[in-house]
């Protein structure tokens, strides 16, 4: 039969009817201990001999029929989740490095991975090693000189710089590495980095995978082995996800194909409104022509671009500052992936913790502004940006 499209499988992957009481829908199984008949049971439970759950810090039906969802539209044979997308990063990266290992990453990944890389991890012990993002020789030989992890994320935040998957990841394999992918940006929708070769997908699932703004989860997908060893970690520092924001994800991914193509179309055209916009100097979008890794964003993004752009305005600060209030269909927020419109500035958002002087070295420009575009009807949004950007 032929591979049913990407609607399809996010309605009907991993759902089932619940045996025990005929519903459709997942129940929400609010609950932190699971009691048994007799000790034997509990026992053979409690040693995976055989399945149930024991105690919902470690496993709950609702959070594991998630789990088993997200690894499915992940092509990933295991998934386990986490109460956060940092919580995730964080426990991939303390299960899978120890002293004098050494980890290979980007400087354009999200603020606080990067924090990870620059202050935690060298605490304890692990090389890093932050590569510019833009400079794929220097990546490559950062990856040659040896590593046990490649920690990618692409496309990036706020710039939407695009990095090659496949090749990275293949360089990375040569020497061993184990390699993680961020695919909060792209989506399983339009991304797919295990069957690039990726180890392991995290995924702030605050962002797409939830889309309503109102859950924060994170989940690791990847190779049975792997995400046991991560899961085992989780076990013990506890960061878990709970019933209720499971069963709201659960509905959230039904949604999430017609939701990311929609704001993949809204997020291209617009892009390419304001690329003709006289007071917009620079757009970053990988589905734009000018973007500079175009042609390999359309290989490994074969579902669409994404829903988030970024751009620079004449006037820096000040002018985004007179800009964004007047917007009437978009959100001033830290947030990004929702059926809203949401917009903020570097400074407020992805790169809150970094000076001006910082954020200039990253290639930062004061007058960017990152523009998550929701679902709305497009020709209202352009309205509703055209009427902002006319103060300029
Ligand atoms: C938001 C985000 C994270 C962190 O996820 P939280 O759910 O906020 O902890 C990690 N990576 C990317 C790309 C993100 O956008």
């Amino acid at each position: 039969m032929r591979k049913p499209g990407a609607s399809t499988q996010c309605v009907h992957l991993g759902s089932k009817t619940d045996p025990a009481t005929r519903s459709m829908t997942t129940p929400i199984i609010e609950n932190s201990a699971y009691a048994y008949d007799d000790l034997e049971t509990w026992r053979a439970v409690a040693l995976k001999e055989k399945s149930g759950d024991i105690y919902s810090r470690n496993s709950n039906p609702t959070v594991r029929a998630f789990n088993e969802k997200m690894a499915l539209l992940e092509g990933a044979e295991s998934a386990t989740d986490f109460s956060t997308g940092m919580a995730a990063i964080n426990t991939a990266l303390f299960a899978l490095l120890s002293p004098g290992s050494r980890a290979v990453t980007i400087k354009d990944a999200y603020g606080a991975t990067y924090l990870h890389f620059t202050e935690i991890l060298p605490r304890f012990g692990v090389q890093c090693e932050v590569c510019e993002t833009g400079d794929e020789a220097a990546i490559l030989a950062a990856i040659g000189k040896g590593c046990d992890l490649l920690y990618l994320e692409t496309p990036t935040n706020p710039l939407l710089r695009v990095v090659d998957l496949e090749k990275l990841i293949a360089a990375a394999h040569e020497v061993g590495a184990v390699t993680i992918t961020d695919n909060t940006f792209g989506t399983p929708v339009n991304q797919h980095p295990i069957q690039l070769g990726s180890d392991l997908v995290v995924h702030s699932a605050t962002k797409f995978i939830n889309g309503h703004n109102d859950v924060t989860a994170g989940v690791v997908c990847g190779s049975a082995d792997l995400v046991e060893k991560i899961y085992r970690y989780r076990e013990l520092t506890g960061p878990c996800l709970d019933a209720h924001r499971a069963s709201l994800l659960l509905r959230s991914l039904k949604t999430l194909a017609l939701r990311v193509q929609r704001q993949n179309d809204n997020a291209l055209q617009m892009a390419l409104y304001l690329e003709k916009h006289p007071r917009v100097l620079q757009v970053n979008y990988p589905g734009l022509e000018s973007h500079p890794m175009h042609a390999i964003a359309r290989k490994q993004m074969p579902g669409g671009f994404g829903g988030v752009l970024s751009f620079e305005i004449e006037g820096g600060l000040e002018a985004v500052s007179r800009v964004l209030p007047r917007l009437q269909y978009a959100a001033l927020a830290a947030n990004l992936g929702q059926v809203d419109t949401v917009v903020g500035p570097p400074s407020t958002t992805s790169h809150v913790e970094c000076t001006e002087e910082e954020r200039r070295a990253a290639g930062i420009p004061e007058g960017l502004i990152r523009y998550a575009v929701g679902i709305e009807d497009i020709q209202d949004l352009m309205e509703d940006m055209e009427q902002a950007l006319a103060i300029l």
